[in-house]
């Protein structure tokens, strides 16, 4: 200050003696003006003040920086000094912001690097609860079987000791079904329908009359009808009766079809012809006595099994290789030795869940929930995932009362009617 004060005198001075000679750009210039009393106090302001008057305090810098850097024609030390104080304190004021808020062009990556974390464990965490859904599924079927196992044997008064010791042939895990031998009956009346057809063979048979027990009448396709009795020699009668009563009604023998089983786990690599050929020629000791001709084994399709790499193969054959592998429970495939089981002759929609049709034949439009009947699959159910109380939508459909079950679940009252129904065409033994 003091340097500046004595040189301004000694310009003042030069300018009053020497006026000649005084260029007259300089005489022009106003006085150097001194640095705002203030500046300290800003500087301190813009490393301590509040935030909300950090712009205020860089502008009165700026504005300071700027009528010092104004009045320098050449740069003196001190507003060289006066400078670079303004400027550290903008500088403290745009380190300050920087931490406050983050700037966006500078921040932009970090912030869709953590973005795209965080829906990548999202993704992962998706993955885990979906996973998690299929083994709750799956360990809440386990429960389930449990149960019925348990209720069974409660039911029936048998010990773990007494299943125990029973034989294998009493563990028949599948009480046999109630056999029908049927014909089917159609006319040579082309108009005729399977209505009229029922009409001439009531009229034919005339049971009240002739005591011929008639198990059940079906309707069946192109106007046949199918008609059913407990055995074999109650048919034949009423097949002559027909005969002898209606010449218009044709008689064609419906033979029982093969049952079907299910290999459990099988490993997928197996091709159809290597199951049918390990089941014959690793399990001759569970198929002993069977006569060639009695023995069929078809594999007629397969289900998925959990692990993707095997399957569940479901094979049609004859009612010997039925009954002994039924009642053995395991066979040899390959290098394996797995679960066999009876399996249903019933189809059962996977889509609209209602039976006789598969999945390729529903004309629903949607997949039907098999836990809530909503318009979704069993894992995408919300009610499923809560833990909620299933609906059947077949016991819903029929009106019945008790709808608390899934509608896959083998004892629903729906689905065991219609599993009588497909089994009384099979053929067990
Ligand atoms: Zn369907
Ligand atoms: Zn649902
Ligand atoms: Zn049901």
């Amino acid at each position: 200050m003091a340097f500046r004060a004595s040189n301004a005198t000694k310009s003042s001075n030069v300018a009053s003696v020497n006026v000649k000679h005084v260029d007259p750009e300089n005489r022009k210039r106003p006085p150097v003006k001194a640095p705002s009393k203030d500046l300290p106090f800003l500087a301190k302001s813009a490393a301590e003040g509040p935030l909300e008057e950090l712009a205020t305090t860089a502008n009165q810098l700026f504005q300071e920086a700027k009528t010092q850097l104004e009045q320098s024609g050449n740069i003196k030390a001190t507003i060289k000094e006066t400078l670079i104080e303004c400027l550290s304190g903008l500088y403290t004021i745009a380190l300050r912001l920087n931490d406050k808020a983050p700037c966006p062009v500078v921040q932009t990556a970090p912030v869709a690097d953590f973005a795209k974390e965080v829906l990548e464990e999202i993704r992962k965490q998706s993955d885990l609860v979906v996973a998690a859904r299929t083994d709750m599924g799956a360990v809440r079927e386990t429960v389930e079987k449990l149960n019925d196992d348990i209720n069974k044997n409660t039911l029936g008064g048998i010990s773990y000791a007494a299943m125990a010791a029973t034989t294998k042939s009493e563990k028949t895990s599948f009480s046999q079904p109630e056999r029908v031998h049927s014909l089917i009956v159609s006319s040579v009346d082309a108009h005729d329908t399977s209505d009229d057809v029922i009409v001439k063979i009531r009229t034919a048979v005339s049971a009240k009359i002739s005591g011929l027990r008639v198990d059940r009448l079906r309707k069946v396709r192109d106007q046949k009808v199918v008609l059913g009795c407990q055995t074999q020699e109650e048919l034949a009668k009423v097949a002559d009766k027909l005969r002898s009563g209606n010449p218009t009604l044709l008689i064609e023998e419906k033979a029982n079809k093969d049952p079907l089983i299910i290999i459990k786990n099988v490993l997928s690599y197996n091709t159809d012809e290597d199951i049918t050929g390990a089941l014959k020629n690793q399990n001759a000791h569970l198929l002993a006595g069977i006569p060639e001709g009695n023995y069929r084994a078809v594999v007629r399709y397969r289900r998925k099994a959990r692990n993707p790499l095997e399957c569940h193969a479901v094979l049609q054959v004859s009612p010997s290789v039925w009954q002994n592998l039924t009642q053995a429970g395991k066979v040899h495939v390959d290098l394996q030795r797995v679960q066999v089981e009876d399996q249903s002759p019933l189809i059962q929609c996977t889509r609209c869940l209602s039976y006789g049709h598969g999945r390729k034949l529903c004309t629903e439009a949607a997949d039907q929930c098999s836990h809530c009947t909503g318009p979704h699959l069993r894992r995408d159910c919300p009610h499923w995932m809560a833990g909620e109380k299933a609906t059947c939508r077949n016991c819903q459909a029929a009106k019945l009362d008790k709808l608390d079950h899934d509608a896959f679940d083998k004892e629903c009252p729906i689905r065991k009617k219609w599993d009588r129904l497909a089994r009384l065409s099979v053929a067990y033994c």
